[in-house]
């Protein structure tokens, strides 16, 4: 049985998850919703872990993200409680939908000890969903744009602005290092599975959804 007093929070406790995670042979599992490790705030990257380690644990996590497959993971979701996320977004989209959802080419990158603010009052509506809660989708209402601030695996502080979907993503994997998973800032009556969501609700917007679930 998992007790959330026995987290790993020491670094050497840290050091020795990531190097036994590294040593396996298969891919970690993605963690899933109601595990406390998705509940509780991540560490800071803080010297935790050798150079080479930090190198594999960010390769590892492109691996398993790239696996399942999704556009970002963050390390809570293989249990390791570290403020590190790993994010792309290369993949093939409708125009349509690229153009409603302002979806651009997002290239590799990590992200440590992230954190983002809204740019401007302009928000932006639709459905999204995590790996760590499959089978599952809803509306999440989110700044259009955000300003990150983070350090990149060398260890440089920088800041970089994102707007459309790439903000979405953004805001998404800091959120887990908080953690907050994207149901928490859903419309609830908006919920759907991928098969309903499939079936009825795979527009480029969310009018659609809007007036068939009633929110
Ligand atoms: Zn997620």
């Amino acid at each position: 049985m998992t007790d959330p007093a026995n987290a790993p929070h020491t670094p050497a406790q840290i050091r020795g998850l990531v190097r036994d995670i590294l040593d396996r042979e298969a891919l970690p599992p993605i963690v899933q919703a109601g595990h406390p490790v998705l509940r509780a705030r991540a560490l800071p990257v803080d010297g935790q872990l050798e150079p080479e380690e930090l190198a594999g644990l960010i390769d590892l996590m492109r691996s398993v993200m790239c696996e399942a497959p999704g556009v970002g993971l963050a390390a809570p979701q293989i249990g390791v409680p570290l403020q590190l996320a790993v994010l792309e977004d290369l993949y093939d989209v409708a125009d349509d939908i690229a153009a409603e959802r302002d979806r651009r080419p997002l290239p590799f990158f990590a992200m440590l000890n992230p954190r983002y603010e809204p740019l401007g009052t302009t928000r932006a509506l639709f459905y999204e969903g995590c790996l760590s809660v499959t089978g599952w989708q809803a509306v999440v209402d989110r700044p259009a744009a955000v300003r990150l601030a983070y350090m990149n695996d060398a260890g440089t502080h920088l800041s970089r602005d994102f707007t459309g979907w790439q903000a979405r993503i953004v805001a998404h994997e800091t959120d887990h290092l908080a953690g907050t998973l994207y149901l928490d800032k859903a419309i609830s009556r908006s919920f759907t599975s991928n098969a309903e969501y499939a079936g009825h609700w795979a527009q480029p917007g969310i009018a659609e959804a809007r007036a068939g679930l009633q929110f």
